[in-house]
């Protein structure tokens, strides 16, 4: 691979910024259509208009279609020339869904505010998607032609876990070199993440035995009573020092106040920072025993994104992002975050993963959601780079 000097580091950060305001249009294109998880036909429409994009970039699209999510959209680029298009190609990956219901954009527009860019699903991650747009085009341009294969998955389901794509997600990664992913950079100063924590779900369920709380009192064997035994022993599953954490966060059951409950159910959210922690807790989970030996328990769920551990492979793609960032006059961090991504999925094969590969920003998920915009130039840059290197 030819290494770029370091006037031609400068002459590309310079070729972002001229096209600043070009990439806040894309950008706010991109977020002026609404596209919820929950929303087929919303999400569907997004891919399409994605698909227009990068097909006007040479790409091959094929879409990935899903009954219950939105489609989910794969484009292809071969390398300019033969000797390059023999490279693995690196894998981009993003998702086009979002948290906000359909007509969030009427109060929360797109809209500049001195330095920064906000809108429903700006930082998460329709401006990743954007930043893709434009490493690629300005790729095709400097090197007169692509200078390796990309693939770009962008996926319709990530805020609601990945069900539908997660699989080619996994076979696309398998063919890959390394997967990039444009989440957010984490915090202002805009540091990628080599670290994830996994996700796990479970919903603990009791089975009691109703009776009439006046009258038949003795014959029952309360199922919220059993439950709020377990909810204490599920809390002390908690070992934040190691980072593990297990939060039960939403709780039903009961019909009526005179009767003794026979059923109840938690739905728990977990947290862990390494396989051996996720089987930990899976086993944990697995293995409570009802205090009431009338009521029975039974636990639906699982670890869902195991975590994302900064093997070899991730952080030898963190230390090329790094010289890269050197290059271009600034000093790119790392951080590990508590949630979980599609990066999550791909790490866990073993693929090298570097994510946070997106812009910088704050209030993901949240009414304030803004990216800063003087960061786009050298966050693509960043990104045209890590294409190159991976
Ligand atoms: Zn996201």
């Amino acid at each position: 691979m030819k290494t770029v000097a370091k006037k031609e580091w400068a002459d590309r950060l310079l070729y972002f910024e001229e096209r600043r305001e070009r990439m806040v249009q894309t950008i706010r294109e991109l977020v002026e259509i609404e596209s919820p998880s929950d929303d087929k036909s919303a999400v569907d429409r997004i891919a399409v208009f994605l698909a227009g994009k990068f097909e006007a970039l040479g790409g091959k699209t094929a879409f990935h279609r899903s009954q219950e999510f939105g489609d989910s959209l794969q484009i292809d680029f071969f390398g300019a020339r033969t000797a390059e298009s023999n490279r693995k190609p690196v894998l981009l990956l993003g998702h086009y869904d979002t948290v906000y219901p359909f007509g969030t954009l009427a109060q929360m527009p797109c809209i500049c505010k001195g330095d920064y860019l906000l809108g429903p699903g700006v930082l998460d991650m329709k401006s990743g998607i954007g930043l893709v747009l434009h490493a690629i085009e300005a790729l095709q341009t400097w090197h007169d032609g692509l200078p390796r294969p990309v693939t770009v998955f962008l996926v319709s389901d990530e805020e609601v876990g990945s069900h539908s794509s997660r699989k080619v997600t996994e076979s696309l990664a398998r063919k890959s070199a390394g997967v990039l992913v444009l989440e957010p950079a984490a915090g202002l100063r805009g540091a990628v993440k080599t670290a994830r924590k996994g996700v796990g779900e479970y919903t603990l369920r009791v089975e009691g035995v109703a009776a009439h709380a006046g009258l038949d009192p003795g014959k029952g064997h309360s199922a919220i009573v059993e439950l709020a035994r377990q909810i204490s022993v599920i809390a002390k599953m908690n070992n934040l020092r190691e980072g593990v954490s297990v939060n039960p966060g939403v709780i039903s059951g009961g019909t009526r106040t005179n009767v003794v409950a026979a059923e109840a159910a938690v739905r728990i959210d977990v947290r862990i920072k390494s396989a051996k922690q996720a089987k930990g807790i899976d086993r944990k989970l697995r293995s409570l025993k009802a205090f009431d030996r009338r009521c029975k328990l039974e636990i639906e769920g699982g670890i869902n994104r195991m975590p994302m551990e900064r093997t070899a492979g991730v952080a030898e793609l963190y230390e090329r992002a790094r010289e890269i960032a050197r290059e271009l006059g600034w000093k790119l961090g790392e951080a590990a975050v508590g949630g979980g991504s599609d990066g999550n999925f791909t790490a866990g094969m073993g693929i090298p993963t570097l994510d946070g590969m997106g812009c910088v920003g704050d209030g993901a998920h949240a009414v304030h959601e803004f990216i800063v915009i003087s960061e786009l130039p050298r966050r693509a840059a960043l990104l045209a780079g890590m294409i190159e290197r991976t």
